[in-house]
């Protein structure tokens, strides 16, 4: 389906056409009930089965063990920050953190704020953010209540390869490369993604957690609320309060999707790494961009690159825009460019955005010269 634009955002970003599609008739009547799905009661038996086939698609689709849970929670990834240290810590506690860049610095401030034990164990702040620390470098404390890393740096465009294995359990920001490759359970403890980049809209996290984790969670402070305490979800199958409905419904049909139309996360992640390579490939053969992200650090999601001028650079996100690309501007706080390949992006349309950079390249090439960021 062409709608005119090419949907390059970081997040909320495009959903794959078939998705839409479904998602038109449901908003009339779902199931046959005479309702839209965002109409009907939390409590009705259609959104009761839909919050519980949505954990077992989950479930089926990262190929979690028995001995996980599957929450579906609110709050976006940003309350994930604030509810890791509330539940597994308690104040002067050990927590150790991995410093990749914007989001991660985001994680550290949460218990720094909530007076714990903060460590930073690895760092990669020294060359601006343009790859990951090597996992063999990452050595939490022996005492850590646990090591928080993001797997995926969104802002950066870096990706870890393999998480670390340390003895501590691992949480892991997965906000935007859950859902895009094959997942390995055993690499971690914890792990959640908000969904508006590969797993549906804005308004659902997912989070997946070890049950001995939860067990874990030490007799409560009295301070932590109930909505915040992971085990408040986990006894109510995420039916605590009133859950985000329709969010969760984009997210049912998404994994339907994986599931039914993709062939599972498998052959999903060969599409993405084919459409990451795609760009990477040009850009690697093309003087005129430069790409941000150290070779073995790259991610397949954000692929991050800048021109070699700011005037160049204004030049191309107008154009691009009038070409029909949006979304194409790096984040804020590090300038460039920044082309997200989430799930819904197609190859097509990287291969549209890969032809449209090598037309530009080569009008403005005279204009090139040394890069000036
Ligand atoms: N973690 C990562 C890796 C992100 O990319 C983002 C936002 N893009 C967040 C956390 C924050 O998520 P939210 O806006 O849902 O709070």
């Amino acid at each position: 389906m062409d709608r005119g634009v090419l949907n390059f955002f970081a997040g909320p970003t495009a959903l794959p056409w078939p998705v839409i599609a479904r998602m038109r008739g449901d908003i009339v009547d779902f199931q046959g009930t005479g309702m839209g799905v965002m109409e009907i009661s939390h409590r009705a038996p259609e959104i009761e089965f839909l919050l519980a086939d949505t954990a077992a698609r989950v479930r089926r689709v990262l190929g979690l063990p028995a001995d996980w849970e599957v929450l579906l929670l609110q709050g976006g990834g940003s309350l994930q920050f604030s509810m890791i240290p509330m539940n597994f810590s308690a104040p002067g506690d050990p927590v150790d953190y991995v410093d990749t860049g914007y989001w991660a610095c985001k994680s550290i401030a949460e218990p720094q704020r909530m007076g714990r034990d903060v460590a930073v164990v690895a760092s990669s702040a020294d060359t601006s953010y343009r790859h990951v620390p090597p996992v063999s470098s990452i050595r939490p404390r022996r005492r850590a209540r646990y090591l928080h890393l993001v797997t995926n740096n969104t802002v950066e465009g870096t990706q870890f390869r393999e998480l670390p294995r340390t003895g501590v359990p691992l949480i892991a920001d997965m906000s935007s490369d859950l859902m895009t490759d094959v997942f390995d359970a055993s690499a971690s403890d914890m792990v959640y993604a908000h969904a508006q980049k590969n797993i549906g809209i804005a308004g659902v996290t997912l989070v997946v957690i070890r049950r001995s984790m939860l067990e874990g969670i030490a007799a409560r402070p009295s301070e932590l609320p109930a909505i915040l305490d992971y085990r408040t979800h986990a006894q109510h199958g995420s039916n605590y309060h009133t859950p985000p409905t329709f969010a969760i419904y984009v997210t049912w049909l998404m994994l339907d999707w994986i599931e039914g139309e993709i062939g599972g996360l498998a052959a999903l992640g060969t599409l993405n790494r084919r459409k990451a390579a795609t760009l990477y490939d040009f850009l690697d053969g093309t003087p005129f961009y430069r790409c941000l992200a150290e070779r073995g650090s790259r991610s397949i999601t954000n692929v991050t690159f800048a021109l070699p001028s700011a005037q160049l650079h204004g030049q191309f996100l107008e154009e691009a825009g009038k070409a029909g690309f949006t979304g194409l501007a790096g984040h804020r706080s590090t300038g460039g460019c920044r082309a997200s390949l989430f799930n819904g992006v197609t190859q097509e349309a990287v291969g549209r955005l890969v032809d449209f950079m090598d037309a530009f390249a080569r009008q403005h090439r005279s204009q090139g010269g040394s890069f000036d960021e």
